[in-house]
C-alpha cells in the first residue's frame, strides 16, 4: 500500500458541510461527483497528497444514513492508494482479510476501490484505490 489517497467523512448535508470545509482547510472543493452505484454525493478537497472525502447519503436507507444513524456523522473509511488493487486484494485476502466484493468497483474520483471488512480491522472500514485511466 502507499500513501493516504483520502479520508471520508459521513456527513448529514453537503450544502452546510462543504463551505464548512471550505472554511476549515481554507481551499476550494475542487470536484463534487454523484456515484450512484453507491448511493452517495461526495465533495473531494485536496489537502497536500491526501484528500478529504465528504459523503452524503443520496437516499434515506444508504450506507451513508445508516453509518450516521448508528454512529453519527465522522470519519467512515479511510483510502489507501495502490499500484495494483487487483494483486493487493489477492495479498490481503490470502491474510485472512474479507472484502466487500470480489471484483474493484467503480468509484468516485476516478478510482477502482474495494472496502475491506471492519470486522478484520479494529473497526476501521478500509478502502484501497487505484486511479484509472481517463
Ligand atoms: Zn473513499
Amino acid at each position: 500500500m502507499q500513501h493516504i489517497d483520502h479520508i471520508g467523512i459521513a456527513v448529514k448535508d453537503l450544502a452546510i458541510s462543504l463551505p464548512l470545509f471550505e472554511k476549515l482547510l481554507n481551499t476550494q472543493c475542487y470536484k463534487t461527483e454523484n456515484v450512484v452505484s453507491e448511493e452517495v454525493k461526495t465533495a473531494f478537497f485536496q489537502t497536500g497528497e491526501t484528500k478529504i472525502e465528504l459523503l452524503e447519503s443520496a437516499t434515506s436507507d444508504g450506507v451513508i444514513s445508516r453509518f450516521i444513524e448508528k454512529k453519527g456523522e465522522g470519519i467512515h473509511h479511510i483510502a489507501f492508494e495502490v499500484s495494483d488493487i487487483l494483486s493487493e486484494m489477492a495479498r490481503l485476502k490470502k491474510e485472512g482479510f474479507v472484502l466487500l466484493g470480489e471484483a474493484p468497483k467503480e468509484g468516485a474520483d476516478n478510482k477502482w476501490v474495494c472496502f475491506l471488512h471492519p470486522k478484520n480491522t479494529n473497526g476501521v472500514l478500509i478502502e484501497l484505490c487505484q486511479t484509472r485511466p481517463l
